[in-house]
């Protein structure tokens, strides 16, 4: 049977994890606070007791983990994953990281005889359970080829942008423009509430308007109602995404992108006061009224 280990079992990669044993791999887990984990080892997963364990024996290692901190410390740490996968062992980056982590960890595991993929994934936490996210690879083509079999069960679509920490500039970008939409979102109904609009004629305006992309489609109708349960998304996930998107942006760009600095100061703020609330919270930060003067 194939081996997978599997590390980092949040919102996505709990689903995820889930897929593997749904397709018949043998499945070893690992993540910081066991509890997790419970329901997929009681469904036949094997617990492990750090990354270097679960990596043993593992024909690939997949994580999804926060940020470039967390993949760091599963890869490379003091008891990272890389300690003990064999030589020719696929590494499967499917945490959004920063585009210098990417291309950082793709040398280090390289280093060490080990294939890196970066791989982060769009879709909700209902798509990774379901095994439909989309994959943004970045990789050559020879090791995409031999990480499908591991990438199948989690995938419906593969999208391959090119050498290593490419599928991750793609991610960022399309994360940067998710929180400008979503900042810009939040904006745009506090002002119409303030102003005394019909939010049910504002709402009905916005999902059939030129502006209604899917991510406005979904806040729109959470932010009127102020509905954020079942936090898919939190504003400590989408501030990282951004400030690693304008990282990479003042990396290539002459001018500093105003827009993209507003929305990270914005995320920060959400961050801040709420980081493990959803993300489109937001709008409670900007809908208070002014005071009358
Ligand atoms: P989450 O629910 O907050 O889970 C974060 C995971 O990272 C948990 O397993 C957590 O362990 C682990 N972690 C955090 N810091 C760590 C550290 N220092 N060392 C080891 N493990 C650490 O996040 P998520 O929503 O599943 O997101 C995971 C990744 O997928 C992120 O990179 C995110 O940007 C990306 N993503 C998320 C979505 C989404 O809709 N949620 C969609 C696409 C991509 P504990 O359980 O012990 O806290």
């Amino acid at each position: 049977m194939t081996r997978v280990a599997f590390i980092g079992l949040g919102r996505m990669g709990h689903g995820m994890a889930g897929r593997y044993l749904d397709a018949g791999f043998t499945v070893t887990l690992w993540n910081r606070s066991k509890t997790k984990a419970e329901d997929l080892i009681a469904r036949g997963a094997k617990w492990a007791t750090s990354p270097e364990d679960a990596a043993i024996d593992a024909d690939a290692v997949v994580t999804m983990v926060a940020d470039d901190e967390a993949s760091r410390a599963v890869w490379l740490g003091p008891k990272g994953a890389a300690k003990t996968m064999k030589s020719g062992t696929i590494a499967i980056e499917c945490s959004t990281v920063s585009y210098d982590h990417a291309r950082e960890m793709g040398r280090e595991l390289n280093a060490r005889g080990l294939i890196y993929i970066d791989c982060p994934v769009t879709g909700l936490p209902d798509a990774a359970t379901a095994g439909k996210l989309t994959l943004l690879v970045g990789a050559n083509a020879a090791d995409l080829e031999r990480a499908q079999p591991f990438l199948a069960p989690i995938g419906s679509t593969i999208r391959h942008f090119g050498a290593v920490g490419s599928g991750t500039v793609y991610k960022l970008i399309n994360n940067l423009m998710g929180a400008i939409q979503i900042a810009g979102l939040a904006e745009g109904l506090a002002i119409a509430e303030q102003a005394g609009l019909d939010m049910k004629l504002v709402l009905e305006s916005i999902q059939a308007g030129v502006a209604a992309s899917p991510q406005v489609q979904r806040h729109s109708k959470r932010m009127v109602a102020r509905d954020f349960s079942g936090a898919t998304f939190t504003a400590a996930l989408r501030h990282k995404d951004a400030a690693y998107a304008v990282k990479l942006a003042e990396s290539l760009l002459a001018n500093k992108p105003p827009v993209s600095r507003a929305a990270v100061e914005a995320y920060a703020q959400a961050k801040a006061t709420m980081p493990d609330e959803d993300e489109g919270r937001m709008i409670e930060l900007v809908s208070r009224p002014k005071k009358p003067s």
